[in-house]
């Protein structure tokens, strides 16, 4: 709930709700990003965070500007595929790690962050086949 002190901790106990969406590259083939989004296990508001799928290709940066990642990204696979080397698959599990960026109000939050309620956790997709 709303109104609980802000705690950075790590959160271990089972996480439900949640729902996963993959974001795909121009292919519509290569999932380029998982989003993962319903109710902050410790304080249950409402949250999301995403999680880029393909950080290991070289070269690759991670900013925060979602536009210049994409961009990167299908420059990347655009070599790739002129190369005629295999671009990346969908992984079969997905390990998201994940901190709560609900918009609730958490007293003691440092002025630093906007949001959240300080805990963070990974969450395990299984990607399921029509996904791949
Ligand atoms: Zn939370
Ligand atoms: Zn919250």
């Amino acid at each position: 709930m709303s109104g609980e002190p802000y705690e950075e901790a790590p959160w271990t106990d089972p996480i439900r709700g949640m729902t996963s969406d993959l974001v795909y590259a121009a292919d519509e083939e290569t999932a380029i990003q998982v989003v993962t989004e319903g109710p902050c296990p410790r304080c249950r508001d409402h949250t999301s965070d995403e999680q880029w799928l393909i950080t290991d290709v070289a070269g690759l940066v991670e900013t925060d500007d979602q536009r210049a990642m994409v961009a990167t990204i299908e420059l990347r696979l655009a070599q790739l595929r002129r190369r005629g080397e295999p671009t990346p698959g969908v992984p079969e599990l997905i390990h998201q790690k994940m901190a709560c960026r609900c918009a609730g109000e958490h007293p003691d939050r440092d002025s630093k962050r906007r949001n959240g309620c300080g805990a963070y956790w990974s969450y395990d997709l299984d990607v399921p086949q029509d996904y791949r």
